[in-house]
């Protein structure tokens, strides 16, 4: 399952800094993921429930997810242009090459540790 090993990426993530900033135990971790990435957020916060308890960092640690809007550049106008789909064109000009700046990737953007 794409997302499971995802989620436990993010938790080897959570102790390298974990391991870095000598803290023992993360409470709350909140994970940005793109509206344009193929992930699904109820998946990760599903896997994150069964993979938390295996690690006592991050054992009845809460994981709320942030989306990020999904950012295009346009290469018919110009203009840097939200975007909602990937396949949907841009909607300053409707031209379709569009190269897609943000909302793409899914990042730890904060925890609350202790
Ligand atoms: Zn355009």
């Amino acid at each position: 399952m794409h997302e499971m090993s995802l989620t436990e990426s993010v938790v080897r993530i959570l102790e390298g800094e974990a391991a870095r900033h000598g803290f023992s135990r993360v409470k709350l971790v909140r994970l940005e993921i793109g509206e344009l990435s193929h992930v699904d957020p109820e998946s990760i916060l599903f896997c994150f429930g069964a993979v938390a308890g295996r690690s006592p960092l991050t054992s009845g640690a809460e994981m709320k997810i942030v989306r990020a809007p999904g950012q295009a550049h346009c290469l018919d106008c110009g203009d840097t242009v939200p975007l909602a789909d990937r396949l949907a064109p841009c909607p300053r000009c409707g031209g379709a090459r569009l190269v897609i700046t943000g909302g793409e990737e899914m990042r730890v953007k904060e925890m609350e540790v202790e």
